[in-house]
């Protein structure tokens, strides 16, 4: 399981590679990406933002490919605020909605509708990319923001947790590229709602701080 989970870190982006290419044959393909539309909201209620870090094909492509000629900056506040990202549900559920009622009852226009949404907003991410970090859709991305929102309610709340074992040296901060200092859940949770569990602060952390169960074994 651990080995297929590795592979899945590793390659999965193949995915959203095949998805792009394969769909210009038959758009109604395209419909399949509502499975990545659906599944991090499911996977929030019991996970938080796991998904987002670790199963999510377009996430795997930011972090395996897009990451390789990321500026690496900080994300604007702005694009993380949550004014900003009302609006980015609202407009994408918007022409999203317009869309799929403009073509009812023709599933090849269907397809064309995800497929356009998955194309240009990954373009999005990639050039947003070269300006701040590779991660820098998935603070805005709305399926995350609707994810986030939803892991505030989650009914497992087993997260990453931080020891007290932490020396303050915000490495794990500069790691995060989701823009969190896990230093500051010292001994506690690390329970932001943003955290996609991708765990490169608990893999950059010399004093193996982070993890899970890092509470009852190390205080
Ligand atoms: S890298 Fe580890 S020790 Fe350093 S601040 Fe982060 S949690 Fe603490
Ligand atoms: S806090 Fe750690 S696990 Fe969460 S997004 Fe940042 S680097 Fe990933």
């Amino acid at each position: 399981m651990n080995k297929l989970f590795e592979l899945w870190k590793k390659y999965s982006y193949a995915l959203l590679l095949i998805f792009v290419v394969v769909s210009l044959f038959d758009f109604r393909i395209g419909m399949s990406a509502i499975i990545c539309m659906i599944a991090p909201v499911i996977v929030s209620f019991f996970k938080g933002r796991f998904w987002c870090g670790n199963l999510c094909p377009r996430g795997n492509f930011y972090d395996n490919v897009v990451s390789k000629f990321s500026k690496n900056k900080p994300v604007p506040k702005f694009l993380k605020s949550t004014f900003f990202r009302i609006l980015v549900v609202l407009f994408m559920f918007t022409m999203f909605g317009l869309g799929v009622k403009q073509n009812w009852g023709n599933p090849a226009g269907i397809g064309m509708v995800f497929y356009r949404i998955i194309v240009i907003t990954t373009l999005i991410g990639i050039i947003l990319s070269l300006f701040y970090n590779h991660r820098t859709w998935c603070h805005f991305c709305p399926m995350g923001s609707i994810s986030a929102f939803v892991s505030y309610f989650r009914k497992d709340k087993k997260v990453l947790e931080v020891s007290n074992s932490c020396v303050n040296c915000k490495i794990c901060t500069k790691k995060c590229p989701m823009g969190i200092s896990p230093n500051e859940y010292k001994g506690n949770a690390l329970d932001h709602p943003d955290c996609i569990q991708c765990t490169k602060c608990a893999i950059a952390c010399p004093r193996n701080s982070i993890g899970y169960d890092t509470l009852e074994n190390k205080k």
